[in-house]
């Protein structure tokens, strides 16, 4: 085997890697986006929810439970940041991904 052939090789695989980094990190941001929906949609329909601290019903837009004082501040991140923050993210890694599959079957499979 030549060298060029070797170089070759881990130029293929360093770039195979990458474009799969690319796109496991777009599915990520989209599982994100799907999970965050989700449980906001979840969290509408059911009307109270149950205290951490003492197992109180109270109401799910509560922000101290009213039977131990229990804070439940309205999340260190908002859904609707993560939501947007995951769509972007998402379209943005998807979109290097799928560039990264045409460049790489360009580069390396049709010769
Ligand atoms: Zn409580």
């Amino acid at each position: 085997m030549m060298l060029k052939d070797v170089n070759g090789y881990f130029e293929m695989v360093i770039a195979g890697a990458v474009v799969l980094a690319f796109l496991l990190g777009g599915l990520f941001s989209w599982v994100l986006v799907v999970r965050t929906i989700y449980f906001k949609i979840t969290k509408q329909f059911s009307k109270t929810r149950s205290c951490d601290t003492c197992g109180k019903r109270i109401s799910s837009s509560a922000l101290i439970c009213p039977s131990c004082g229990q804070h439940y501040p309205e999340g260190a991140t908002s859904p609707s940041a993560l939501i947007v923050g995951g769509v972007f993210g998402g379209v943005m890694f998807s979109y290097a991904g799928l560039k990264g599959i045409e460049i790489f079957i360009e580069e390396f499979l049709n010769k």
